[in-house]
């Protein structure tokens, strides 16, 4: 699979960022690499990846710091590497703007789809830009900058939520479930996924307003444009 798209590696273990980083360029990718914290900040904002693998337990700041700071920077797909399958990291690194996220120990080859998926979810939600669905009531919609607005005020929405407002958005009123959501907006039907649908969905209504997501219990979810 022939790719120009850059990724960075932050992993402070040498022999796990070392294995990341042959595979990742081994399937195509332009790989640049950090080992702490401070360096990951610092080779994101000179090598402008397009998309960023990252380890919580990082010296210097931890992966959730890093996720914080980046994604002030601009907005970029992350995937997120945990050491457990704690459920509390996870929380806390999709509330910061990671994506998607990896338990250690995983498969290389795991790993190499995730990052393909990410980047396609990326080129999709600019495909459906075409649609212009922009009209969501008293909030508006720019597909293309990516932005949302209530009134004058700016909506802050991490690179995920954006694409699963704009899937949403895509079909008003319609209920869409939970595994069209994870094909449409994370691009792996996993089985464990419904969990990473609803935690995104909870943070979503968290900002645009609880009252614009209508949950179908037991199937999924419909944007309501209060229209
Ligand atoms: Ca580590």
């Amino acid at each position: 699979m022939g790719t120009n798209r850059r990724v960075l590696v932050v992993e402070d273990e040498p022999v796990i960022n070392g294995a990341v980083t042959d595979r990742l360029a081994a399937a195509g990718y332009d790989v640049v690499r950090a080992f702490d914290g401070p360096g990951a900040v610092e080779q994101f904002r000179t090598s402008e990846p397009d998309v960023v693998v990252l380890d919580v337990m990082l010296p210097g700041l931890d992966g959730h710091e890093v996720c914080r700071r980046i994604q002030a920077v601009r907005p970029v797909p992350v995937l997120m590497l945990t050491a457990a399958d704690d459920e509390t990291d996870v929380l806390v690194g999709l509330a910061v703007g990671a994506d998607d996220y990896l338990t250690k120990p995983f498969r290389m080859r795991e790993l190499v789809a995730r990052v393909a998926a990410l980047l396609r979810r990326v080129e999709r939600a600019a495909e459906l830009t075409e649609t212009g669905t922009t009209d969501l009531g008293d909030r508006r919609l720019d597909p293309v900058a990516r932005r949302v607005w209530a009134g004058d005020d700016e909506v802050h929405l991490t690179p995920t939520e954006f694409d699963l407002l704009l899937c949403l958005a895509a079909s008003p009123g319609v209920v869409l479930t939970r595994e069209r959501l994870l094909r449409e907006v994370w691009d792996w039907p996993g089985a464990s996924g419904t969990r990473t649908v609803d935690s995104h969905v909870k943070a979503l209504r968290a900002k645009i307003g609880a009252e614009r997501v209508r949950t179908v219990h037991g199937v999924g979810y419909a944007l309501e444009t209060g229209r």
